[in-house]
């Protein structure tokens, strides 16, 4: 039997071992997830023994030891304060996606109708829902997979919008005010050097851009400008170096009012662009 503290030591002690990229804040949450306890309660009992749960403490550090992505052995993934439910049918929510919705909201208006394309987790599209649930939102997706997680991620987080399994936009109907879209945007040939959280456990379909990683958002430019609505807009997330080409690509398209936003490490994270009206 050993103190809360005791476990809390060693956990950080093994994951740190392994090499695990903050090691010590993991350790925390699974203390957190498996006890279910906060900081405050932690600082309380921290010297009481941590009774039957203990083994399955152990068992989830040695996991995270061997690499399985903390989301996956948790099932939850924080986005926009929201809890979300992932495994491995879906890309884990990642914070830096959060400018997107970010600037989605701000463009978005009440009544109008919101697209999110290549939706995953469901993440974007209902984290924008939960701050304008006047707005009729569609997410789509290629996976089934990933579909039956971002419903039951509406379900969870009571917000209604309609998934609906397609190639992009082949089996989509209507026109929207706005879509968005994280594709996947990882060159073909970069996957391999990714680290082993994001190579092994995020789905290849959720990473894989193509060649030059730029394939999802050639097609879905030239596939959105006629399901928008005039004055519509199209935001995307892009990798930190894919800004100029993206923002290019929709110039070419005739978008107007474009704009490269960077995240808060400084890179370019979002580019988003409006529909001129012709
Ligand atoms: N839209 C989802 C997200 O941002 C999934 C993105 C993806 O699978 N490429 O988390």
């Amino acid at each position: 039997m050993s103190t809360y503290r005791d476990l809390l030591r060693w956990g950080r002690m093994e994951l740190n071992r392994a090499h695990i990229p903050d090691g010590d804040l993991d350790a925390w949450y699974l203390m957190e997830y498996v006890f279910e306890m906060d900081r405050a309660h932690y600082f309380l009992r921290e010297s009481e023994e941590a009774g039957s749960q203990e083994e399955e403490y152990r068992r989830l550090i040695s996991l995270r030891c061997g690499r399985i992505p903390l989301q996956h052995l948790t099932h939850q993934a924080w986005f926009m304060g929201l809890e979300f439910y992932v495994d491995g049918r879906v890309l884990v929510p990642r914070q830096d996606t959060e400018i997107l919705v970010e600037e989605a909201v701000r463009r978005l208006e009440d009544g109008q109708r919101l697209l999110d394309m290549c939706t995953g987790s469901g993440c974007i599209l209902l984290s924008i829902l939960s701050q304008k649930p006047c707005c009729k939102g569609t997410g789509v997706d290629l996976s089934a997979d990933a579909l039956e997680v971002a419903r039951l991620n509406g379900r969870r987080l009571n917000i209604t919008a309609d998934f609906r399994q397609s190639d992009l936009f082949t089996d989509i109907g209507g026109r929207y005010e706005m879509i968005v879209s994280n594709p996947p945007y990882i060159p073909t040939g970069v996957i391999p050097t990714l680290e082993e959280e994001v190579r092994s456990y995020d789905p290849n379909l959720a990473l894989d851009g193509g060649e030059d990683g730029l394939s999802f958002y050639r097609r879905i430019v030239e596939q959105a400008s006629t399901r928008l609505e005039d004055g519509g807009w199209l935001l995307f997330e892009i990798g930190h170096d894919q800004g100029r080409c993206v923002r290019d690509m929709m110039e070419n398209a005739g978008y107007g009012e474009l704009q490269v936003v960077k995240d808060l490490a400084g890179r370019d994270r979002v580019v988003l662009g409006r529909r001129m009206y012709r």
